[in-house]
């Protein structure tokens, strides 16, 4: 027989009493959307929870990196990493740009600074780095090399929601940060995202852009774009901004379990927690060195998948292998070794609050030979 389905996430899910409650207030309302109280709470809620000075809601994590590249008039040539999911590339060409891939460091499968600086060009305009897996890049050194060149910085912060670098978050890197919400990610309200930003007129000038571009009622200041963010997705995210550290935590739980079990297995290594990072435990990614481990990533992910646990070889293809990028010079393999080991050797393991030990059981068996 079958065992059950174990997927590679699970959606954190509000309490539906709590939630019908919500919805009622919302009716009684009937302020259905356009910054209604449930979207201002929720605003207030997530910045003091992350502990960032201004947030603006989104539907979604891919238009606050299209209005953000619009927010700021880049053009040109925009700096990036093909190691991350495509949604980060197709911003910048969504804003006519061209994006130039860069490789990534080994270790943490985050662009590789050290390697910005021969890729900039008088064209050059902006950096957008990704915090992949919800490890930190080394903000430090994009940052001295943005300045040197006057260059903005725009993290695609999709993976990094609550995590903290020596108490501080890391979404105040940069100048802008953006958050996704989507049900696959450690906190969710179905679908939304989130952009993050330094300074009040900032704010300002990126919820004029989210809605059209309207500055009161009559004037339009900008190209905008529709990203409102309803009140029933307000008071669900509400609902789950209270159980996320719940759920964070559970996830540390299997991250425990996983490296016990895996720090023994010859060919199969992972990555470890970074002393004074507060992590989110986003995903868990291990990387097969197939001629120690003595089977093939691929052979690996399909035996998980046949014996009906799904993993995901996240992120592979690289954004640079896909058709619609693959004609960019910056996308030749030469250019990007380090991305295309990895891409070719990871794993995402099931990773999510609500695995069993007997799900994580069957998870390392699989993997244990
Ligand atoms: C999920 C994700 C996005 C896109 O977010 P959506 O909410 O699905 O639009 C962008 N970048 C990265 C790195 C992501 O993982």
């Amino acid at each position: 027989m079958k065992k059950n389905l174990i997927t590679v996430t699970s959606p954190l899910l509000p309490n539906l009493d709590e939630l019908n409650l919500l919805l009622k207030q919302i009716w009684d309302s009937k302020w259905i959307t356009n910054n209604g109280q449930f979207h201002k709470q929720l605003e207030h809620d997530l910045a003091e929870y992350l502990g960032v000075p201004y947030i603006s809601l989104f539907t979604n994590g891919t238009l606050p990196l299209l209005t953000a590249l619009q927010a700021f008039r880049i053009t040109g040539e925009v700096i990036t990493t093909p190691y991350s999911f495509v949604a980060t590339t197709h911003s910048i060409w969504w804003n006519g740009c061209k994006p130039v891939f860069v490789d990534i460091d080994p270790t943490t499968g985050n662009i590789n600074p050290g390697n910005i600086e021969a890729a900039i060009t008088p064209k050059t305009t902006a950096i957008m780095p990704v915090h992949v897996y919800g490890k930190p890049c080394d903000t430090e050194h994009i940052q001295e090399i943005a300045d040197r060149y006057g260059l903005k910085v725009i993290y695609d912060a999709a993976h990094a929601f609550g995590v903290k670098v020596d108490g501080e978050s890391i979404l105040n890197a940069g100048d802008i940060s953006t958050l996704s919400f989507h049900a696959t990610k450690v906190y969710n309200t179905i679908e939304g995202g989130a952009m993050v930003m330094h300074d009040e007129a900032t704010k300002k000038r990126i919820d004029y852009l989210k809605n059209f571009g309207f500055a009161g009622e009559t004037e339009v200041v900008g190209p905008g774009i529709n990203s409102k963010v309803d009140e029933v997705r307000s008071v669900y995210g509400l609902l789950n901004l209270r159980q996320v550290d719940a759920a964070i935590e559970a996830r540390r739980q299997v991250a425990i379990r996983y490296r016990e079990v895996l720090r023994n297995v010859a060919g199969v290594s992972f990555m470890e927690d970074i002393p004074g990072v507060r992590h989110n435990y986003s995903y868990f990614p291990i990387f097969i060195d197939a001629e120690t481990y003595g089977t093939t990533r691929d052979d690996l992910y399909m035996k998980m998948k046949v014996a009906n646990v799904l993993g995901r070889r996240y992120f592979y293809p690289l954004i640079s292998e896909f058709s619609t990028y693959r004609g960019l010079p910056s996308a030749s393999r030469e250019n990007l070794p380090n991305a295309h080991k990895m891409a070719d050797s990871v794993i995402c393991l099931p990773m999510h609050h609500e695995l069993s030990e007997e799900d994580i059981q069957r998870i390392l068996e699989l993997i244990v030979k």
